[in-house]
């Protein structure tokens, strides 16, 4: 008779019985893409990005079904740990771990729909903070002609363009989804966007590309709030 032990053993030798265990691959795979988004979540911490327990963190951990692992709610992101992540269906409930998931994860739902997004990152820095609500007026920020631009995927040329909309903030978790939605259907290619006043949102194909599109644009929005020259569209 074979134990739990010897099937798994047996499973990762043999590829061909995987088949037998699906769970094994997905649990692997959640446990070591938790660590990854804990390990950048502590990190954006250290940098002032996710300050009093603001900013959340997902990834895809299965498509069909979708299944994305994201922090729960109400963290201090300094201290943030693997167990403190949950795994959530389609509609946001919760089929892993304890907690309850922010009220933002409409938003990354919205996102890995939209965008076959594997990894999704929010933060709240100073910099997002200040430039979503002066630059409002124009509806988005543009950045260009910034060498940092090439650390966006398919960037090749500082003479990029890229567009940074600006959504009005809101509570109505439901709304503001949808108001994602259109905005990634209307204007194909962005990298990210700003909630007003509120903070970033950006995305990648998986956590370390997603971790890059926030350095970039973080770095990018400090860059045009500290010289006071954001253009307009
Ligand atoms: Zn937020």
């Amino acid at each position: 008779m074979w134990t739990m032990k010897a099937l798994k053993a047996r499973s990762k030798a043999n590829p061909a019985r995987r088949g037998a265990a699906p769970d094994t691959g997905k649990l692997a795979n959640f446990s070591k893409t938790v660590e990854s988004l804990a390990e950048i979540g502590r990190g954006f911490y250290a940098r002032g990005w996710v300050l009093g327990t603001s900013g959340n963190f997902s990834a895809v951990v299965s498509r069909r079904p979708l299944r994305l692992a994201i922090t729960s709610t109400g963290l201090d992101k300094g201290a943030l740990m693997p167990g403190q992540f949950l795994e959530i269906d389609e509609t946001a409930n919760v089929v892993r771990g304890e907690g309850r998931p922010s009220a933002e994860a409409l938003l990354h739902l919205a996102i890995v729909r939209g965008l076959q997004a594997g990894a999704v990152m929010h933060t709240h820095s100073v910099w997002s903070t200040v430039l979503s609500g002066t630059q409002v007026r124009d509806g988005g920020i543009v950045l260009e002609g910034y060498e940092m631009l090439k650390g966006l995927a398919g960037v090749q040329t500082h003479k990029h363009r890229e567009w940074l909309p600006i959504l009005e903030n809101s509570q109505d978790m439901g709304e503001l989804a949808d108001r994602v939605t259109s905005t990634l259907e209307e204007t194909p290619g962005l990298h990210g966007f700003l909630l007003q006043q509120h903070g970033l949102y950006t995305w990648g194909e998986n956590p370390t590309e997603a971790k890059r599109h926030v350095e970039i644009l973080e770095f990018l929005m400090e860059v045009l709030a500290r010289s006071g020259t954001a253009p307009s569209r």
